[in-house]
């Protein structure tokens, strides 16, 4: 039995611990907020990230130590590889929390990106654009989650509203890719340099943030192979162990790199019920050292994102083959309340699970572009 410390009690953190529980192992979560979600299903230590008084604590009591969120402060992960083992490592993560690091590691490794430019004053935006060409996305370089910290410039008279809106801290600008699909790639790295990838899945967002997954997807053989190839290659660069996400954008037959999410990630819920091995349990089985689970996938699955607010559960709950996660937050706008994911034996039988659910929450719009590519009409 190993006790594995979490920085951040949101909903990763949550399944992380209902994942690494059968296992035998017990979590500690150190979060500021009282009702951190995670807290009602693992202990819960009260504190700011910031409070190395309370890390000290939190290092004594933990065998390892992870992040259910990306933009922990890089000071804190540096503190705690004095105090504890922690991993991913805290350059991994600084690489993943700054777009500019992550985008030209990116091109290192041989995976393209868009265009981008790095800005840090009006002058160089004007520059970049030029370069870039519009339409342009301005993005600061960190702390941007969820489409958070984005701005679209779509004319030349959009620049000074992008730089009121943004300007001030270190910002960079991506030609806008007019994508076909959006791809992530989820896979995990052991302690012991194990690699292993879930199949590709396909993700639609609405508001910048994620609203459904379809898993497993298949694009171009080639392609496929390139992307798990630089995704395994991001990690042996990085030395990274546990899970992460890279994010793509499949545009005129390429795949370009948006990001690479250092912890378990949204894309990944349909593992839970959908693959043999859920991405949460191989995340604690990778910062323990322990032998990685099958990543394959058991038929088909779509994930639903409830934001903002839950549904009525009932008609989830009546539907054979969904499943209904509630985390346990209190509604908000824009915040990650739960979510469904329906599994099916094959691509064609989630078609209609998916209409009954879409008509019974009221949800058409959310499912549709799903269906939309369940049935090759898109
Ligand atoms: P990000 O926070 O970078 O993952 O961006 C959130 C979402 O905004 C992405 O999943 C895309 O849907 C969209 N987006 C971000 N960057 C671009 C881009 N360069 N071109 C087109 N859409 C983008």
């Amino acid at each position: 039995m190993a006790t594995i410390g979490i920085l951040g009690g949101g909903q990763l953190a949550r399944m992380l611990a209902l994942a690494g529980a059968p296992l035998g192992h017990r979590f500690l979560v150190v979060d500021s907020a009282e009702d951190a979600c995670a807290g009602q299903v693992a202990p819960l230590l009260r504190a700011d990230w910031r409070d190395f008084e309370a890390l000290q604590k939190f290092a004594e009591q933990v065998d390892v130590a992870t992040f259910d969120f990306e933009n922990v402060p890089a000071a804190t992960a540096e503190w705690l590889t004095g105090h504890t083992r922690v991993f991913p490592n805290p350059a991994a993560l600084a690489v993943a929390q700054d777009r500019l690091r992550e985008k030209t590691l990116f091109g290192e490794v041989g995976l393209e990106t868009p265009l981008f430019a790095t800005v840090d004053s009006m002058d160089e935006l004007r520059t970049a654009v030029a370069r870039t060409g519009l339409p342009a996305v301005l993005k600061t370089r960190r702390l941007g989650y969820d489409g958070k910290g984005q701005f679209v410039l779509r004319q030349p008279s959009d620049i000074e509203a992008a730089w009121a809106a943004l300007g001030g801290v270190p910002l960079i600008l991506e030609a806008f890719v007019a994508f076909e699909k959006e791809i992530s790639v989820v896979a995990v790295r052991s302690r012991s340099g194990e690699f292993r990838h879930y199949p590709l899945t396909r993700n639609w967002h609405r508001n910048g943030i994620l609203s459904a997954s379809l898993a497993p997807v298949t694009v171009d053989e080639g392609l496929q192979q390139r992307a798990v190839e630089r995704a395994q290659a991001l990690a042996e660069r990085l030395d990274y162990v546990g899970v992460f996400a890279l994010e793509l954008f499949s545009f005129e037959g390429k795949l370009l790199g948006n990001e690479m999410a250092p912890r378990v990630h949204n894309s990944g819920h349909w593992t839970i019920e959908g693959a043999v091995c859920s991405q949460f349990e191989n995340h604690v089985r990778a910062v323990l050292g322990l032998p990685l689970g099958d990543t394959a996938a058991r038929g088909c699955s779509v994930m639903l994102n409830w934001v903002g607010e839950l549904p009525d559960a009932n008609p989830v709950l009546g539907e054979m083959g969904a499943h209904w996660h509630d985390y346990g937050k209190p509604p908000r706008e824009g915040r990650k309340v739960g979510h469904t994911t329906v599994c099916a034996d094959s691509a064609a039988g989630l078609v209609e699970p998916l209409q009954r659910l879409g008509r019974s929450l009221g949800r058409q719009d959310q499912v549709a572009p799903v269906i939309a590519a369940l049935l090759g009409k898109e």
